[in-house]
């Protein structure tokens, strides 16, 4: 699963070296130099990390932090901080501000990967390359393979996300709407009921290992993945 990250940054020079890195690592850049443009990119599609310039034309970083953590639909997206203010006193702000880390300008670009990778981790489980295993399930994000029981499972890709998705976030319920964020990155030009025909097929395949009740629907509310 390719990660988005936004990068909110509005010196010509530091956004082209860091979408050049982002890319080189194999994410995907979405590039904003202000926060009135971040704020139409996030809207449009929740991006999996934000790495958030301080000193912005419109508007601070930090205070973009503070907005997104107000928020319960972007409340969870990590966000870097990136600055030019070496000052203990800045980066306690910064932290402060909602930001998951924070790195001082200039930086190594293979330091900020490394932090990049480690936040994700952490904050994204279903990001990551590691088999999960739960319930008699392992999925592998590396060679994209689901065994159910000892039975190899096909899945198309979207079932593939959703599930990586569930078994990373078990016992939740998470609506629609949530869904579509998380698992499609955007809520804006797809209908609700796509997740309904997704996690149909879902089921479908999971059904001859007898673990499509694993998938459970809670009513009004949306969709839960739940081994007990
Ligand atoms: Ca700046």
């Amino acid at each position: 699963m390719t990660a988005n990250i936004l990068l909110v940054e509005d010196e010509p020079a530091i956004q082209e070296l860091l979408a050049f890195n982002v890319t080189q690592c194999g994410f995907r850049a979405i590039q904003a130099t202000d926060v009135a443009s971040a704020t139409l990119e996030i809207n449009r599609a929740l991006p999996d990390l934000i790495l958030l310039d301080w000193m912005l034309p419109d508007i601070p970083g930090v205070e973009l932090a503070r907005r997104l953590r107000a928020d319960p639909r972007t409340r969870n997206v990590p966000i870097i901080m990136l600055t030019a203010r070496s000052e203990e006193r800045d980066k306690v702000r910064g932290l402060e501000s909602g930001a998951d880390d924070y790195i001082t300008k200039p930086f190594s670009p293979r330091e900020l990967m490394a932090r990049i990778r480690a936040v994700l981790r952490r904050r994204m489980p279903q990001m990551s390359e590691e088999t999960v295993s739960v319930a008699g399930l392992e999925l592998s994000p590396v060679t994209h393979r689901v065994n159910a029981k000892g039975i190899n499972l096909e899945l198309g890709p979207t079932e593939f996300r959703i599930l990586h998705f569930f078994m990373t976030h078990a016992e939740r319920v998470y609506s629609r709407a949530q869904l579509l964020d998380h698992v499609w990155g955007d809520h804006v030009f797809v209908e609700e009921r796509t997740v309904d025909v997704h996690i149909r097929r879902l089921r479908q395949a999971l059904e001859p290992s007898g673990l499509d009740n694993l998938v459970q629907t809670v009513r009004g509310s949306g969709y839960r993945f739940s081994p007990d």
